[in-house]
């Protein structure tokens, strides 16, 4: 028999990452077990993907009809799975049309693309300046990756994609300054996720809305990982007063199996004519399916309570552990997407915390150096939320111990 240890890794991995010192061999809703039978708490809900919790029920038994029926065709043909999912997002969107990808990073290439092509098909080849802003996350392709605003993501990597512009996050005098009738597309996220849990001030997103139609250019909203309830509303951008033109969605939308949508307009979504631009696996039949299941489950108005209702509970116990220890300066986000700022002198020891947290059978995210993050299951009980922070606490204890 083949032994298997957390060494493996180590020995036959690319060390793109360094996962926790253990071999996790099984999850139960916002549990997870280890290879020596340890049981952890799971507020990482695996970065913001497992909505339903772990080995939910509902999906096993979607997943098992629909094996049954189709895994997979490619999109010579198309299917019923496929389209029952783009019918459902369309519903509970504003929008009309979908593509479907597998990942976020690959929802916000086609987005940016689809961008530039409508601006060239309109405006020529001029108008393709593409703003996005400082701490902004948009995938690892090189494209994406040059997009988003940490350049320690994207350096190294060039010649980078060129006509892409940076601009600090809610600094609405500077967005006014530089946007011009060359920018084809503006990115951002409602809330920086993997930034550091920075939400976009409405007055902002209001302007950037605003100036973008006046100068011709369409706003790309990321909600990979704000999306399909995490932060309490269907999508994030529905708790605000903008719509955005065109809006990419993935992390949580089959629960676990990797899937990726573009959502826009039919105005916009005809300048992606037949050849333009495609994916082999998306629109995967079981991805699809899932993702229906998925959809049905979260879109209901009882479920998305229950997810701000949730949220608030954690937030709460978060700023209850703030006033305890006088760590943190800021407990921030919305639903089940928070962020614990750590103090100025702290700002390198999330990662050293959320090991801390580990030893004591939590796991926990960071964004950067300087935040936790919380993003678990947004089925998660609240007895597992209590469970959870009760362990952070002791946690916290060890951490600020002299
Ligand atoms: C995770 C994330 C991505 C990248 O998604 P992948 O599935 O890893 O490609 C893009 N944008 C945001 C906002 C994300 O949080």
């Amino acid at each position: 028999m083949l032994k298997i240890t957390r060494n493996t890794f180590d020995e036959v991995m690319i060390p793109c990452y360094k996962p926790f010192n253990c071999l996790i061999v099984k999850g139960k809703g916002s549990y997870l077990f280890d290879s020596n039978g340890n049981k952890y708490v799971d507020f990482t809900g695996g970065i913001a993907v497992n909505s339903l919790g772990h080995c939910n029920k509902g999906v096993q038994k979607v997943i098992k009809k629909q094996i049954k029926k189709l895994i997979h065709a490619s999109n010579i043909f198309t299917n019923i799975s496929t389209l029952t999912l783009a019918v459902k997002l369309t519903k509970h969107t504003d929008f009309s049309k979908v593509f479907f990808v597998n990942s976020g990073a690959e929802a916000n290439e086609a987005a940016l693309k689809l961008a530039r092509r409508v601006a060239f098909n309109l405006y020529g080849e001029n108008k393709n300046e593409i703003i996005s802003f400082g701490h902004s996350f948009h995938g690892r392709t090189l494209f994406s990756v040059s997009v988003g605003g940490q350049d320690k993501y994207s350096d190294g990597f060039g010649p980078k994609p060129g006509a892409i512009t940076h601009l600090p996050f809610n600094d609405i005098e500077t967005f006014k300054q530089h946007v011009s009738d060359k920018t084809c597309a503006v990115i951002l996220e409602p809330i920086q996720g993997e930034g550091g849990i920075i939400e976009a001030n409405p007055d902002f997103l209001k302007t950037v809305r605003d100036l973008c139609t006046s100068h011709n250019a369409l706003l790309i909203l990321d909600e990979v990982q704000t999306g399909v309830g995490r932060c309490g509303t269907f999508y994030a951008y529905q708790d605000t007063d903008i719509i955005p033109d065109i809006l990419t969605s993935a992390k949580g939308l089959a629960a676990g199996i990797p899937i990726g949508s573009v959502m826009t307009s039919d105005e916009i979504a005809k300048h992606f004519s037949p050849g333009t631009h495609g994916s082999t696996f998306g629109g995967n039949p079981l991805a699809c399916a899932v993702g229906t299941y998925v959809v049905n489950t979260i879109s209901d108005k009882a479920f998305l309570n229950n997810v701000k209702a949730k949220g608030i509970i954690l937030k709460h116990s978060l700023e209850e552990l703030k006033d305890k220890y006088g760590i943190f300066k800021e407990i921030r986000g919305k639903g089940l997407l928070l962020g614990a700022v750590l103090n100025e002198d702290l700002q390198d020891k999330a990662g050293e915390i959320q090991q801390i947290c580990a030893k004591y059978g939590l796991f926990i995210l960071t964004a950067g150096h300087g935040v936790l993050r919380f993003a678990p299951a947004l089925n998660i009980k609240n007895k597992t939320i209590k469970e959870g922070v009760n362990l952070l606490d002791k946690a916290l204890a060890d951490f600020t111990k002299v």
